[in-house]
């Protein structure tokens, strides 16, 4: 599991924006970057090269979907040979990893955690167990959480907390009984991160 050892509301303030590494903390008026706050201490920014602005938008997602550089850059070599807009088909790939679509369908407060319950074995992908969290899930699979799992209740803790937190529309959610069905593969203005690809395609691209 990708571990990034900074402070991680330092490494928020450092971009600018929210970065949800924290879980529930993130989504309170607590959070270092929330607009609700009064004072919001950013870290100002240097001056940036070209080349430091695609190592900063690359290093961006790496840290917002939790992937080391070795795994961020085999979905790069993926996406450029996938038909499709590279910087495009590479945040896909991203947003279809087993633990943010756990993450989405808000049954974790954070994508930290996601990979706690994947890894710990509390996860069925059609039926089976999988415990790869950067396993990219496909049209039509049905993820189940073990109904002999012991957390079932925080899930259902955290959805009712994260209930007005919407789910995208690629995939269904069955909060009863805790399940999602992948419907389609996740659009571009799905990824829920501002960032702007093509300066990570030009920073592998070199
Ligand atoms: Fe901290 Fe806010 Fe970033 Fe969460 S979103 S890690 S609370 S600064």
């Amino acid at each position: 599991m990708a571990k990034y050892m900074k402070p991680l509301c330092k490494v928020c303030r450092k971009y600018g924006i929210k970065l949800y590494l924290k879980g529930k903390r993130c989504e309170s008026d607590k959070c270092a970057v929330d607009p609700r706050r009064k004072k919001i201490r950013l870290i100002k920014p240097k001056k940036l090269s070209e080349y430091g602005m695609q190592l900063r938008e690359k290093n961006k997602v790496k840290i917002y979907y939790g992937v080391l550089e070795r795994q961020f850059r085999r979905y790069f070599e993926i996406a450029k040979k996938h038909k499709g807009v590279t910087g495009e088909v590479l945040l896909q790939l991203l947003e279809r990893r087993l633990d943010n679509v756990i993450y989405r369908a808000n049954w974790v407060y954070s994508r930290r955690m996601a990979k706690q319950l994947i890894n710990h074995g509390h996860i069925l992908v059609n039926g089976r167990k999988n415990d790869r969290p950067g396993y990219l899930v496909e049209v039509g699979d049905i993820i189940q959480l073990k109904p002999t799992s012991k957390c079932v209740k925080i899930v259902k803790e955290c959805i009712e907390d994260y209930k007005s937190r919407p789910i995208p529309s690629f995939m269904k959610v069955d909060k009863e009984n805790l399940k999602i069905e992948i419907l389609r593969y996740p659009t571009r203005d799905e990824v829920s991160i501002p960032v702007d690809e093509q300066l990570i395609v030009n920073f592998y691209s070199k």
